[in-house]
């Protein structure tokens, strides 16, 4: 049997909705018509983090609807979880490349390449 690696755990947000646009403003992830989509993720339903995204965003009166999105883009690296940790019984570790990425619990959007800063 194996468990799930402590260090990353598996409650990370999943990737939402292929090919949403995201919700940042300058963004243009996903708002062409290509088959190069944008990873992209949902809001966290936790009201402070939500709170830390919508502040991080920075766009003025800004309430994102349930679906809104925000691409990969805007999540520095050490946020995104690329591989998943498994720890076989005899207490080694087994990384597995994930196919659908997903973001550390305390991920918020921090790169906004088209914002003036
Ligand atoms: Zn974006």
């Amino acid at each position: 049997m194996w468990n799930p690696c402590p260090t990353l755990g598996n409650t990370g947000l999943i990737i939402m909705g292929k090919g949403r646009k995201c919700c940042v403003p300058g963004c243009n992830s996903n708002y062409n018509n290509t088959d190069n989509y944008v990873s992209s993720f949902t809001f966290p339903k936790d009201a402070t983090r939500k709170n830390q995204w919508e502040k991080s965003i920075n766009r003025t009166d800004f309430i994102p609807s349930s679906t809104a999105v925000v691409s990969i883009r805007h999540f520095s690296s050490e946020f995104i979880i690329k591989e998943d940790c498994v720890v076989r019984d005899d207490g080694s570790e087994l990384v597995v490349p994930r196919k659908i990425q997903k973001l550390t619990n305390d991920a918020y959007p921090s790169i906004f390449p088209n914002q003036p800063s």
